[in-house]
């Protein structure tokens, strides 16, 4: 028998016996020589009894902090979310009860809460993305359609940019609406001008493309968009206005905000109906676009409803905070609605064109990218004005921010996060 070298080695105490490594007993253990084949007599065993016992504690301590860092990931701390007692009433939404974001956020703190589970994080998708649906629907356009030199395409242009810019204003407002009273007012004020300028492209798409046969060149179509752009300054005065009265008189505010949008939509819609009864009626002509366009009437009765009504949240408050309120449902029907319509302008522009050169005038720059020009500065200087009164009208002083707010502390926070 060879000399075979002896050895020491830490055993396990167990997790009741002390904790850890450590050498309550010292075994001594023979190294047979087919160990010695396998290495066992070298490194490893001198690791362990000569200043091993250190360096097996560091790779225990990496190890348990390497398992526990999936564990702290998950457990990341994401901003406080309030309940309604614990915010202004200016941000109250109606049967909302949880879910609220700080008050007074941070732009930061706002865009990183599109990622947090709040009452608004679906209202902000269920516009953003389909913001980027319409515009590559644009692109696409704009590769197949001469949008630059022929006249004819130009109410769609109009229409097209709107269909854009619509979800995306209002996906930024729901998203930056918490960094102030203030700031919130001013973004819905936005909301509702792009609100407006969609309801004007709608006029500018309807009366080049939609318009019934035995209407065109009537008086009402010389003077629909000229009409359409006064809806869309009452539109947007009327509704930004609503937000003045909406602590005081909430009825009154949220009568006088849909009246604000349901005037331009029954005015820009009337042809519609019109080309529809005599469809229903048998003298229909044209009528690739006619099944798009009763969709979109569907979905646009719908979006009304759901926002007129506040149901399904009306009938069980704080049951549909995060998901299924009616501000989501609103928001879908109104896309899915946009989308049916841009399907059934774009049928109607293909099949009508022929008759449209023979019977009308081509459009033009000023009734069509004109008009829209003199909408935006209209809306915005609406949005100006408005914007510059609510420190008077809302008894906001610039300092405060407000002087209904109730700023939450850190110690009212719910447990709700
Ligand atoms: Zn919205």
């Amino acid at each position: 028998m060879k000399n075979i070298p002896q050895h020491f080695f830490p055993s396990w105490a167990g997790p009741g016996g002390g904790g850890g490594w450590s050498w309550p007993l010292c075994i001594k253990w023979e190294a047979g020589e087919s160990l010695q084949l396998w290495g066992l007599d070298s490194a490893l065993w001198c690791m362990l009894c000569r200043g091993g016992r250190e360096k097996l504690d560091q790779a225990c301590q990496r190890g348990r902090v390497a398992l526990q860092l999936p564990k702290a990931m998950l457990q990341l701390k994401l901003p406080r979310l309030f309940n309604i007692h614990q915010i202004p009433k200016v941000f109250w939404e109606d049967s909302i009860i949880s879910g609220y974001r700080h008050p007074q956020s941070s732009a930061l703190d706002c865009i990183l809460s599109s990622f947090q589970m709040t009452n608004e994080t679906v209202n902000i998708w269920t516009h953003f993305l389909p913001t980027w649906y319409f515009l590559w629907r644009f692109c696409v356009l704009c590769s197949t359609v001469d949008f630059l030199s022929e006249s004819y395409t130009w109410p769609l242009l109009v229409y097209m940019l709107l269909i854009c810019l619509y979800p995306f204003t209002s996906s930024c407002a729901h998203t930056f609406s918490t960094m102030s009273p203030k700031a919130r007012h001013i973004c819905y004020f936005f909301d509702y001008g792009a609100l407006s300028l969609y309801s004007l492209g709608c006029a500018i798409a309807y009366g080049s493309y939609v318009m019934p046969e035995c209407w065109v060149n009537s008086l009402l179509h010389r003077h629909f968009i000229p009409i359409a752009i006064a809806n869309s300054v009452f539109c947007t005065s009327a509704s930004c206005y609503s937000r003045f009265l909406e602590l005081q008189f909430p009825q009154k505010s949220k009568i006088l905000r849909t009246g604000a949008f349901v005037v331009p939509f029954i005015f820009d819609t009337v042809p519609l109906f019109y080309r529809l009864l005599l469809c229903f009626g048998g003298s229909c002509t044209h009528t690739e676009a006619v099944s798009s366009h009763c969709y979109h009437l569907l979905f646009a009765f719908l979006t009304c409803f759901l926002f007129a009504s506040h149901l399904p949240e009306r009938l069980a408050p704080g049951r549909f905070d995060y998901f299924g309120h009616s501000h989501q449902l609103f928001h879908i029907c109104a896309v899915i609605g946009t989308h049916f319509q841009m399907e059934a302008v774009l049928a109607d522009m293909t099949s009508r064109q022929s008759w449209f050169s023979a019977h009308s005038a081509s459009p033009s720059f000023l009734g069509t990218l004109g008009a829209l020009a003199l909408g935006i500065l209209l809306n915005l200087g609406i949005i100006a004005l408005f914007s510059a009164s609510l420190p008077h009208a809302l008894n906001l002083s610039p300092e405060k921010g407000g002087a209904t707010t109730r700023t939450p502390q850190p110690s009212a926070a719910s447990k709700d996060e």
